[in-house]
């Protein structure tokens, strides 16, 4: 480990009593967790953490600024009916829904995937997903946050895992393009695995610094893929993943955009609005 110069460490030390300050907000306390990391580094352990600034948000897309729950949940019991599997129920679904996605459907439908089973669960979801996708709209209060993090002065983006081709269209169809800095869907065509590789290319395409972005995803994974790039996380509790299990990341999770956004301004390096 390099050896800190002594006199960052009171600075630091400061920063971290005023962290002790800060932690009435559960918000603040997630997006702090790399000072902690740089604490410990220190020496300088506590059992807290600190906001830092964000200037830039990386918006997940499924099941985070799309409203798309209902879609997923049709798709998946289409894949459980072409293996004569009886439907799961949202909350079966949530309880089973993880990333590399491989390994929810083999729980799901009790049986090794290989190749072949996994070319039929890629058609069956994918077919009927892309036919409910019209019916999808955005989730409440989405473009309200993009509008208002954008009129603090923040800048944003879109990562998504759902195809890039597709992506863009239905981003512009929504009216939203010109509120992102960037848009990534998939490159690839078949998609599931997780978040990290695509956040940290995601991020190196925009030239961020990734201890001034904030990602704002409805799953453990984008908890996952935000620490692993070193960026923050807020998390959602209206998408695909069970509250109690989003909050087990130790990022914050907020119930809905509006209380993501209205607990991220804050405590950001952009300005909030006037009131
Ligand atoms: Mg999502």
């Amino acid at each position: 480990m390099p050896r800190t110069p002594s006199h960052k460490i009171p600075n630091l030390a400061n920063l971290a009593e005023r962290g002790l300050a800060d932690t009435g907000n559960p918000l603040a306390r997630g997006a702090g967790f790399r000072v902690v990391a740089m604490t410990r580094e220190l020496g300088l352990e506590r059992d807290t953490v600190l906001p830092r600034p964000a200037r830039h948000i990386v918006w997940d897309w499924n099941g985070t600024l799309l409203a798309d729950n209902d879609a997923v949940l049709a798709a998946v019991n289409k894949v459980c009916a072409g293996f004569e599997r009886p439907a799961v129920t949202l909350a079966e679904w949530r309880a089973i829904y993880g990333r590399p996605i491989i390994h929810s459907y083999e729980r799901l439908l009790d049986m090794p995937i290989d190749d072949a089973a996994w070319a039929r669960v890629d058609a069956y979801y994918h077919d009927h997903y892309r036919e409910l996708l019209p019916d999808c709209g955005l989730a409440e209060g989405a473009l309200d946050a993009l509008r208002q993090w954008r009129a603090a002065g923040g800048t944003q983006s879109l990562l998504s895992m759902w195809f890039h081709d597709e992506l863009t269209p239905l981003v512009a169809d929504f009216g939203l393009a010109e509120l992102f800095g960037r848009v990534d869907g998939l490159q690839r065509e078949v998609g599931g695995d997780s978040k990290v590789e695509h956040m940290r290319s995601h991020l190196r395409a925009q030239r961020l610094d990734p201890a001034e972005v904030v990602l704002v995803g409805d799953v453990v994974d984008d908890a996952y893929a935000a620490e692993q790039a070193g960026a923050s996380c807020v998390l959602v509790s209206t998408g695909m993943a069970p509250r109690d299990e989003l909050a087990r990341t130790g990022a914050p999770v907020a119930d809905s955009l509006a209380d993501a956004i209205n607990h991220l301004l804050p405590e950001t390096g952009v300005q909030s609005l006037p009131h």
